[in-house]
Order: structure tokens, then C-alpha cells, then sequence
């Protein structure tokens, strides 16, 4: 499938035009647990520990997590660079100087062209701010900051532990810092949400100043408190028919040029109890396409609509 083609912002294409050429992530795992599991026992969906490859679970620097994967990257295929992505669990939570230690150790390798950092609204402090803004200035800096739904009984129901106003505020003082790129995580599926629900959600995040959007469909992790609610009948998943109409009615309502940087969950296998429904990202852009023109839209027909 031709990018250029594709009828939303694909994250392939920004990446390209951005770094002239075809750029790779590269994850590292600090070891530190998100704050919020650990004061308040997490968001339900959540388990920290499945996001990260089971390569990444170890305790070596973060300098020589870099260069391994660096090198396993270019052992497949050429790349034009590496973005390095601090995921684990909310990463800014740390005392600023171990985080700016951790950067640099990051920063000092050859072939990192940006770096990646996940977080919370309520973990961004302005020593954290005005690091960031210093790190932003010497290389592009990805900040993805989990929302996952605008709705309060929503965000109280899956104990996200802040609300909307909180993630607007902390996307505003991110956007304004030369060289961030807010990112906004987005759950489709949620507990209790109907499908203009989640548009409302996307119709919300449309008027922030945010470089793009990662959108994941609920997945049920085992070991999770959201378990016992699939277990028990409380709630009800996505079926795979129904996703790819849901997710192009929420690109219809972002602008244009919000770059899509995920499309759906990809928890593994082991970890994954329900839905059992995969796709490989190809699928999911083939299907999305052909939605897309069957409608004769694309991403943003909405936005900036009644
Ligand atoms: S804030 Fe993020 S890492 Fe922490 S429990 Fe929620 S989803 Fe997990």
C-alpha cells in the first residue's frame, strides 16, 4: 500500500519526511513501577510489565539498552536512525536528575535522531517541564500522555486517578515547549462508552494542540482488575467487524494533520485474554482503507464541523 495514499496521517510518513528516511524505535525499561499502581493499584486495563518485550526485562544501563537495540535494528533492515522510547509505566516519574542522567546516557549514542517518553497529566511536574524543554531543543521529543477516554465516569470507572482538565493542562504546557510532540493515548471499547461517546472523546482532543494520537482497542490482560469484570459479565468487548467503522468515525472527527501513530492494541498473545481477535498492523490498514473509501471520507472529514 503506496503511504502516500493512505486516507489519514500515517505515522510512517511523518517519520520519513522528518528523518529522511525510515527510523526505528527502540524501547528501554528502567525498572521503576508507574506511581499510580503503585499508591493506588493502577488503571484497570493495566499490567506494565506486558507492554515491554521480555528481552527488555533486565537491569542493564540504559546506554547499553540503547546500543543492543540499536544494533538488533539494523541487523534487519536499513534505517536512517533510532527513536528511543522510554514506555515503562509513567517514565517521568523520577527525581529530575536521575531522568536527565538517563537521557544523556541515551543521547550520547550514535544513531538516536529523537527521543520517546510516556507519562501521565499528573506526573509532569516543571522541573520535568523545563528539562524536557532543554532535551527538545537538541533533539525532537515524543511525550504520549495517557487520556484514554474525555468522559468523567469513564476515567473514575477504569481509576485513572485524574481528569480531562488535568491532561488538557498538562498538553498545553507540553505543546508550548519548542521540540515536543504531545501525543494522546485513546482507548476505543471502554467500559460503560457507546460509539458517540468516543467520538465525543476525539471531538474533545481535536481542539487541543497535540502532535498525534496513539488509539488502542480494550484488551482484557490477564491478572488484571479488569479481569474479573470480563470474567464475571460486566462488560462487553469490541468484536473485530465492529472496529474498523468505530475507528474511522473517530479519525473523521481529529484535524488532518494530528499524525496517527497507533491504530489498534497489541498486547502478546501470552499475556492476552480477551478479545482473542488480532490483526497485523497491514490488516488493520487495509481494512481501515477500504472503510474509508467506502464512505468517501478520510481522517478530519468531521473536524471543525457542528
Ligand atoms: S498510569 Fe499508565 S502505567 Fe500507570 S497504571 Fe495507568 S496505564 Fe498503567
Amino acid at each position: 500500500m503506496d503511504p502516500v495514499t493512505l486516507p489519514w496521517n500515517d505515522v510512517g510518513g511523518f517519520l520519513r519526511r522528518q528523518f529522511g528516511g525510515r527510523v526505528s524505535k527502540v524501547l528501554v525499561n528502567t525498572g521503576r513501577p508507574c506511581p499510580h499502581h503503585v499508591s493506588s493499584g493502577g488503571c484497570v486495563f493495566c499490567d506494565e510489565e506486558s507492554i515491554l518485550p521480555s528481552y527488555l526485562r533486565s537491569s542493564l544501563p540504559v546506554a547499553e539498552q540503547v546500543r543492543r537495540g540499536i544494533e538488533t535494528r539494523k541487523r534487519r533492515s536499513a534505517i536512517a536512525g533510532c527513536i528511543v522510547y522510554f514506555q515503562r509505566g509513567t517514565y517521568t516519574a523520577a527525581p529530575v536528575e536521575v531522568l536527565r542522567r538517563e537521557f544523556e546516557e541515551a543521547l550520547a549514542v550514535d544513531g538516536v535522531v529523537a527521543l520517546a517518553v510516556g507519562t501521565r497529566p499528573d506526573c509532569l511536574p516543571t522541573p520535568v517541564i523545563e528539562l524536557l524543554a532543554g532535551l527538545a531543543k537538541r533533539r525532537p521529543l515524543f511525550v504520549d500522555v495517557g487520556l484514554q477516554s474525555a468522559h468523567p465516569e469513564t476515567l473514575d470507572r477504569i481509576r485513572r486517578g485524574h481528569d480531562a482538565a488535568d491532561f488538557e493542562s498538562a498538553i498545553t504546557r507540553l505543546a508550548a515547549l519548542p521540540g515536543v510532540l504531545p501525543i494522546a493515548h485513546m482507548i476505543l471499547g471502554l467500559p460503560g462508552e457507546d460509539a458517540p461517546m468516543m467520538r465525543a472523546s476525539f471531538r474533545w482532543i481535536a481542539r487541543l494542540p497535540l502532535h498525534g494520537v496513539k488509539i488502542h482497542h480494550l484488551q482484557v490482560v490477564r491478572g488484571t482488575p479488569l479481569e474479573d469484570d470480563y470474567r464475571a459479565g460486566r462488560i462487553q468487548l469490541i468484536t473485530q467487524e465492529d472496529y474498523v467503522p468505530l475507528l474511522a468515525d473517530v479519525l473523521e472527527e481529529l484535524p488532518a494533520d494530528f499524525v496517527i501513530h497507533r491504530l489498534a492494541g497489541d498486547q502478546p498473545a501470552p499475556v492476552l485474554l480477551a478479545p482473542r481477535w488480532t490483526w497485523s498492523k497491514h490488516q488493520v490498514r487495509q481494512a481501515l482503507t477500504k472503510e474509508f473509501k467506502r464512505r468517501d471520507t478520510r481522517q478530519g472529514a468531521r473536524a471543525g464541523g457542528c
